[in-house]
């Protein structure tokens, strides 16, 4: 059995700073980590592999430092960590990382199983997972929370969508996209973090999927979409003021509130 889990590395979102004048992630401006989801998705292929001895390998589309990610994945305990990265990748949108993915995990073949997180904390369109599926003509399984139980032909999940639970089977090779619900993700072990020191990355650029990957649907050039501007929400500034417990102020209050048309 084989599963492909999805890594994109993303900045601290609790640290990284906007460039207001490019309209950008300043990414330079925070570290960098796995997308929290993705350590779900990687954590259930885990507990998957360790029944099934399944091969684990975890693919990342990104710059040459996403390597980091996929070492910290090895660490976890995937087997194996693909890197895609070529500057004909930079700039593309949600259905062009998906169709690079896409073409790497054909490239990759014979798969079963592929794990994606149920969306990212910097992009945050939740389509990269379903649109990968899309382009493999496989079906797809989004929003999993649990799952039940799987054979080597098939796999049974719960899945949340819209508040409704729905316990749904689906057949190999399918892929799933998993929620923070799902599990609670491993810390890498020292034996493992051992062997993500000496483990060589696979890496492929767009000559090594040349074959099976359309040149004018990646990066800008073959994005739909394009980012016009990013604009930081501003934040309204709350008024406040203390009243201590004196019953003068109870009236003082009132009058607060009628003005403000909270109370009429
Ligand atoms: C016009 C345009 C230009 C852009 N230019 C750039 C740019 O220059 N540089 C840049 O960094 N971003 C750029 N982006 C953002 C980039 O398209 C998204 O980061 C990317 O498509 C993933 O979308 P998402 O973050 O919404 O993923 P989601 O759909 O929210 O992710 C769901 C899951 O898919 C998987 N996944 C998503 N992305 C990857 C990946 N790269 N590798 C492996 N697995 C992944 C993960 O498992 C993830 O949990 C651009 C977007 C647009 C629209």
């Amino acid at each position: 059995m084989k599963i492909i889990v999805l890594i994109k590395q993303v900045p601290d979102m609790e640290k990284v700073k906007f460039d207001k004048e490019k309209g950008r992630i300043n990414r330079a401006s925070a570290g960098t980590e796995i997308n929290p989801f993705d350590l779900n998705a990687l954590e259930t292929a885990l507990q998957i592999s360790e029944k099934t001895e399944a091969e684990v390998i975890a693919l990342s589309m990104g710059p040459p430092q996403a390597e980091e990610s996929l070492k910290e994945a090895i660490a976890r305990g995937a087997h194996e960590g693909i890197l895609l990265s070529d500057s004909k990748f930079g700039g593309s949108d949600v259905k062009a990382t998906a169709n690079i993915l896409s073409a790497a995990i054909k490239k990759i073949g014979n798969y079963d199983l592929v794990i994606a997180g149920i969306q990212t904390v910097d992009g945050d369109t939740g389509q990269v997972g379903p649109e990968i599926a899309g382009c493999l003509g496989i079906p797809h399984i989004s929003n999993v929370e649990c799952i039940k139980d799987y054979t080597l032909n098939n796999i049974d999940v719960v899945s949340n969508v819209w508040e409704g639970l729905y316990l749904k089977r689906g057949k190999f090779p399918i892929l799933i996209t998993v929620t923070k619900d799902v599990n609670t993700p491993r810390l890498p072990s020292f034996k493992n973090k051992m062997k993500a020191r000496k483990a060589e990355i696979t890496k492929w650029n767009f000559e090594e999927l040349k074959e099976i990957l359309d040149e004018t649907k990646i990066g800008i050039n073959g994005s739909a979409t394009k980012v016009k501007k990013i604009e930081i929400p501003s934040q309204n500034k709350r008024d406040g003021k203390v009243y201590r417990d004196n019953d003068i102020y109870i009236s003082e209050i009132l009058n607060v509130l009628k003005e403000n048309k909270v109370l009429q």
